[in-house]
């Protein structure tokens, strides 16, 4: 049965690689359109997955230049709504059931990371602040979507690829969908999206469900594309 499987799956792991090398750029100056009504929204720049802590990770941690980076084009090209949510964790979340603890309110972990709120207009941020994987269920993130109607263009990055980010970014998609609120792009820039990676043998080793990083990378950021977002290879000028 499994060797069947992975039989029956080749080919379109093949047209997944086929996918992602194909990805085009999304260019901000010919793209983009008023930068008024879009908005760069993250999930987890946080010091517990970025820098230290029991689910941070050098992986996602290579994620904070592009991310930086592009939070700097999104400014020079216009744009001035950064939407940041981020696990703010009750002590005794419910979530640490399926992970470890993590980015408990008051910590460290929980903190933006240093090289966002370095940024000249950092003070233009606005932090969601969530307890679980949904960005949007008990935060605030749909009272400020609410009063932003005119938002037509959502940049989504952050962590992880197939949690929290996927999260995001299907909320801002099935939330335009809902509403029927026409003219919404999500986009989502592949190399600001990253996700961890726990192999097979160390997951049976300690004890904890395996995660093919690479795997449920490309499987989810392709998941976003069928669902309708649009997944770029990139945010260029
Ligand atoms: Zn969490």
């Amino acid at each position: 049965m499994p060797s069947d499987l992975l039989e029956r799956s080749r080919l379109f792991l093949e047209y997944l690689e086929e996918w992602r090398r194909g990805l085009k750029p999304f260019s901000l100056s010919r793209e983009l359109g008023e930068p008024g009504a879009a908005a760069v929204f993250s999930a987890d720049m946080v010091v517990g997955f970025c820098h230290s802590g029991s689910l941070a990770s050098p992986r996602v941690g290579s994620l904070v230049q592009p991310v930086v980076d592009l939070f700097q084009r999104a400014w020079r090209a216009g744009m001035r709504h950064f939407v940041l949510a981020q696990d703010t964790h009750h002590q005794a979340a419910q979530e640490f059931g399926a992970f470890p603890p993590h980015c408990v309110r008051g910590t460290e972990e929980s903190q933006t990371i240093p090289e966002l709120r370095g940024l000249p207009f950092a003070d233009r941020f606005t932090i969601v602040e969530k307890n679980s994987l949904s960005p949007a269920v008990g935060t605030g993130l749909d009272g400020w979507l609410d009063s932003h109607p005119e938002l037509r263009t959502c940049i989504v990055v952050g962590d992880c690829t197939d949690l929290c980010t996927y999260s995001l970014a299907m909320h801002l998609r099935l939330r335009a969908n809902a509403l029927n609120v026409a003219g919404v792009r999500v986009i989502v820039p592949a190399n600001a999206v990253e996700t961890y990676d726990l192999p097979v043998e160390m997951a049976r080793k300690i004890g904890a469900p395996a995660h093919p990083g690479d795997l449920f990378h490309l499987v989810f950021l392709y998941h976003m594309h069928l669902n309708g977002c649009q997944v770029a290879r990139e945010l260029v000028d």
